[in-house]
């Protein structure tokens, strides 16, 4: 393509809010076939809010637990964490991150953290069922929402808290991957959050993915997208988290998203949704078809 080509079809992927990191990405989009989605901040919405959060051990207090995960949870910034420090907040407990000794996320578990001599992790059943003595975890209580995530919190070894908590599909995301579908191009899931959580969000996409994969570590979505590669050819990634940036970078082409997204994720990726609008994914394939037609 000419270089006057090129530098108008960046220009108008950069007004339509996607950000493109040259003219060789533009031809790489017009090649996908397949668009492998993280769930948690790309297809959903990333904005949780509790629906429970329950003690599970007698000799903990309700107002102890939620100054823990509250204090801790202010140190990271999975979308999960935004929602247990504001549900701490609207029950007048007041979150004291400068009490947090040590802090670690543990890709595909959650968090660790030390507040007061205790060690405590928070995260999913792997965590729970990894960090504490307990064999079996609380599930969904009767009266929980359908499709949410379950949390736990363990406490020196000791299963203490459950938690559930939603989070919504973005508007337009099914109607971007049927889009991506009319054009022949595969899409499919990929979540660190469980069978259940990803099954709710395909329920609310009506079905319109063509594979959920879930329960994964950074680096399976690294060897998903790879598969992807090879089985159904040239593939974008798109994603938000931390978790992905490895992923981003295995993709053919890597797309982050702009408002929401982590800054490892901006810096792996080949491009940036500005407006955090998965629409924008069939509009940028459009255009870097068009760039290659004018190319031949
Ligand atoms: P993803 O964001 O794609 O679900 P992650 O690897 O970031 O993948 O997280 C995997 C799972 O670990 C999440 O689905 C969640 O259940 C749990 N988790 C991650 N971070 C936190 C956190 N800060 N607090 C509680 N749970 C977390
Ligand atoms: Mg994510």
């Amino acid at each position: 393509s000419t270089p006057v080509a090129t530098f108008c079809a960046l220009l108008t992927a950069a007004r339509m809010g996607v950000l493109i990191k040259g003219g060789d990405v533009l031809e790489s989009l017009g090649e996908i076939t397949a668009v492998a989605f993280d769930k948690t901040g790309t297809i959903t919405r990333g904005e949780f809010s509790i629906a429970a959060f329950h003690v599970v051990a007698d000799k903990v207090q309700i107002t102890h637990l939620l100054y823990w995960v509250s204090s801790i949870e202010s140190k990271s910034s999975h979308p999960m964490a935004a929602a247990l420090v504001e549900y701490a907040r609207s029950k007048s407990i007041q979150p004291k991150p400068e009490n947090v000794a040590e802090f670690r996320v543990i890709p595909g578990e959650g968090v660790y953290g030390e507040i007061h001599g205790r060690h405590i992790y928070i995260g999913n059943k792997r965590a729970a069922l990894a960090r504490g003595s307990c064999h079996t975890v609380p599930e969904k209580k009767d009266g929980d929402l359908k499709g949410v995530s379950v949390g736990y919190v363990i406490c020196d070894g000791d299963l203490v808290g459950a938690f559930s908590l939603s989070d919504d599909c973005r508007t337009g995301a099914a109607e971007a991957i049927q889009e991506l579908t009319a054009m022949g191009i595969k899409s499919v899931m990929l979540t660190g959050d469980s069978a259940e959580a990803a099954a709710h969000a395909q329920e609310q996409l009506g079905g319109a993915l063509e594979e959920l994969h879930w329960d994964l570590f950074p680096e399976d979505k690294v060897r998903l997208v790879a598969a992807l590669k090879a089985r159904a050819g040239p593939t974008m990634m798109v994603g938000d988290g931390m978790n992905d940036a490895p992923a981003l970078a295995m993709a053919d082409v890597g797309v982050s998203m702009g408002v929401s997204g982590s800054a490892a994720a901006m810096e792996t990726s080949h491009a940036t949704l500005m407006s955090s609008d998965v629409l924008r994914v069939p509009e940028a394939v459009r255009l870097g078809r068009r760039a290659r037609r004018t190319i031949a």
